[in-house]
């Protein structure tokens, strides 16, 4: 059994992937798996170095560890290539820009999720040339059209359709940056994940997976999607807040108040009090985690 922390370095962790990590982690000690490290730093835009030393050791600080790794996604480029090789003809170049993608295809489900209508899915080799002259193509995978049937761990039976959610979905941006979903695939394969568990934002994305790693004919993990965590007003809390990543915490609370009141949350245990993140491993069996999101009181952090 092997599970995975694969934090974006993109700022300092946040409650919500704090909350994320606590649980991941609790899964794969549960079943007295191996925890593997992936710091998926793709995007130069948002990532730094720094960021990810300092989620290191704010994981380390929480006594959240792993047995393998770090493995940084920004040196397995080739890894990915070897991957769209594989993938043969139904990688394609697309030459959209994100002004017509927004023209062409109404917003899907308010998340700013856009499907992606197929625009060009059928050039010929002379329009791709002639596009190519002035435009550097994002590459994009011929998805599969047909439901895709998996059981979350956590909230039972699903089935998604990627064609009708996304559509040809993006494998490698224009700048050159592989994408999230082929990525991850690539890499939870390649690792022997064979255990994600994460943020429920995630669970649409979870079928382009699938489709992916039985395309590049990889082993796919089992999923298990958590609940976010919201505000009282239904707010995803984001990295925006201050007052709630790992620097504000840090000051706030000792690992073991900061798992123990995550616990509480998460429903772990009856009162906020502190306790160390290894003394939750027996109890994670019983967490109820088929919900959509846990409201986080005002003040329940903060002091
Ligand atoms: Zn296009």
């Amino acid at each position: 059994m092997r599970g995975r922390f694969a934090p974006s370095p993109s700022g300092r962790m946040h409650l919500g992937n704090v909350a994320c990590a606590l649980l991941a982690w609790l899964s794969v000690r549960s079943q007295g798996g191996e925890m593997v490290l992936r710091i998926e730093d793709l995007d130069p835009d948002r990532c730094r170095e720094e960021y990810a030393l300092t989620l290191m050791e704010d994981l380390t600080w929480l006594g959240l560890t792993w047995d393998e790794g770090p493995y940084w996604q920004s040196r397995r480029r080739d890894l990915y290539e070897k991957a769209l090789r594989a993938l043969g003809k139904d990688v394609y170049p697309c030459f959209c820009t994100r002004a017509q993608l927004h023209a062409a295809s109404a917003p899907h489900r308010g998340d700013g999720v856009f499907r992606y209508p197929g625009t060009c899915r059928n050039l010929t080799p002379k329009e791709i040339a002639e596009k190519a002259k002035t435009r550097a193509p994002a590459l994009r995978w011929r998805a599969p059209d047909e439901d895709v049937l998996f059981c979350d761990k956590f909230r039972g039976p699903q089935r998604m359709n990627v064609q009708e959610t996304f559509g040809d979905f993006l494998v490698r941006r224009s700048d050159g940056v592989h994408a999230y979903q082929l990525a991850v695939s690539v890499d939870d394969a390649a690792m022997g994940i064979t255990e994600v568990v994460r943020g429920n934002d995630l669970l649409p994305s979870t079928p382009c997976q699938l489709l992916l790693i039985r395309a590049l004919q990889g082993k796919a993990p089992v999923y298990g999607h958590v609940p976010l965590l919201v505000a009282p007003d239904g707010r995803r809390l984001s990295k925006r807040e201050r007052d709630l990543d790992m620097g504000a915490l840090r000051d706030r609370f000792s690992p073991a108040q900061l798992c123990g009141k995550l616990a509480y949350l998460l429903g772990l245990i009856d009162r906020p009090e502190p306790v160390p993140a290894k003394e939750l491993i027996p109890l994670f069996p019983g967490a109820d985690l088929h919900r959509d999101h846990l409201v986080v009181q005002d003040d329940m952090f903060l002091r």
